[in-house]
């Protein structure tokens, strides 16, 4: 993306005045794909950039710094330049309209109410595929107006429980809660991940991370919550303004883990007992399939090899055994393999897409990639 874009690390999302945006618009316009946005900007009378609540001085907001040809660049390189391209155009465009009907229908003294809107000026919308929008339609209603209830249904509903984060929502909530930067957020998951913390996406904890948190908690409160960090953010901030010295900061937040260290030292035993119990539940890969046998099938290292493999706890009663492949990161996710119902485990190496395994080598839904690993062992 070398001189495509300005530089992505930033939260700014106010333009300084020494970026012209006007003549960056009338220079997209020179492409053919983004033509007809360039002209829609131009013919404002004026351009009134949109303003966002971040306002920083280290760097301009992320715009186009260049006109792409598609040809240049790879399909994801060029998704992401048509976002930024996008965006940025959008940002010069006026606000959409969108009209909002409430209609509140009293059926015997019960209020009943229907919600509709409907974009009636769509202004940058029409160029930001990226934003979902839905029209939800009601019919003209005059006040006063009498009608006929056609049907009636009671519905037995439950409230759903929040979803799981997405990594992308977890880089929200980090923001909110002033965690990280721009440039750190992203490899603090990653880190969460290569160290069997977190998985998949959405990302679901592992019993090892619970089981920290859960110690933390009971016995370092201050820093399993993120105000430390947040404070320490602000503090550091603090530094680039002036208003703290590096000195004071650093005196501070060394006090502060001082004290949470001796604590966490004077209760090793029982953190490190809490914490083995989890690992060694991670390694639970589900239900032992052998005949008559109710054990579990956990992961184990063996002994000469030290390759790992897939073992029951009731051995030696029970003897079945399962291989595994030796690289990557394994993380235990207690689920049935909806071909054969053997429990199956994710595989994760740095920089792919995770890999569900189902761990019957005979598993009639068994993919390629198995195959072939099975192949060249
Ligand atoms: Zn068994
Ligand atoms: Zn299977």
């Amino acid at each position: 993306m070398n001189g495509y874009i300005s530089y992505p690390r930033t939260d700014n999302t106010v333009y300084p005045s020494s970026i012209d945006v006007k003549e960056i618009a009338r220079m997209l316009g020179s492409s053919g794909e983004y033509s007809r946005m360039s002209e829609a900007v131009l013919a404002q009378k004026k351009i009134v950039a949109s303003r966002g609540k971040r306002r920083s001085t280290d760097h301009p907001p992320i715009h186009p710094t260049a006109v792409a040809q598609k040809a240049n660049l790879s399909s994801d390189e060029w998704k992401l330049y048509d976002l930024i391209v996008r965006r940025f155009i959008c940002t010069l465009l006026p606000a959409a309209k969108n009209k909002i009907i409430i209609a509140t229908i009293d059926i015997n003294g019960e209020p009943f109410i229907a919600n509709g809107s409907n974009f009636i000026e769509q202004n940058w919308i029409k160029f930001y595929p990226y934003y979902k929008r839905r029209d939800v339609f009601i019919p003209q209603l005059k006040e006063g107006q009498i009608i006929t209830v056609s049907g009636k249904e009671l519905l037995d509903k439950k409230t759903k429980p929040p979803v799981r984060y997405t990594q992308g929502m977890l880089v929200e909530k980090m923001e909110e809660l002033g965690l990280g930067t721009k440039a750190t957020r992203h490899t603090i998951i990653q880190n969460l991940i290569l160290r069997g913390y977190v998985s998949g996406n959405p990302l679901q904890p592992s019993e090892k991370a619970i089981a920290v948190v859960k110690m933390l908690k009971k016995h370092a409160e201050k820093i399993s919550s993120p105000d430390m960090t947040s404070e320490l953010e602000m503090y550091m901030n603090g530094i680039v303004s002036g208003d703290e010295t590096k000195e004071d900061v650093v005196d501070r937040s060394r006090k502060m883990l001082s004290e949470v260290m001796t604590v966490l030292q004077n209760e090793k035993d029982e953190i490190s007992q809490e914490i083995k119990k989890a690992i060694r539940e991670d390694l639970v890969v589900g239900k032992c399939p052998g005949e008559n046998c109710d054990g579990d099938l956990i992961v184990r290292t063996a002994r000469k090899t030290k390759k790992r493999f897939i073992g029951c706890n009731a051995y030696p009663e029970c003897r079945t055994t399962f291989s595994l492949p030796q690289r990557g990161l394994l993380v235990t996710i207690r689920e049935e393999c909806k071909h054969c119902g053997y429990p199956i485990v994710k595989i994760i190496y740095k920089g792919r897409k995770p890999w569900d395994l189902c761990i019957n080598p005979d598993c009639p839904g068994k993919d390629e990639k198995y195959k072939n690993y099975n192949n060249n062992k």
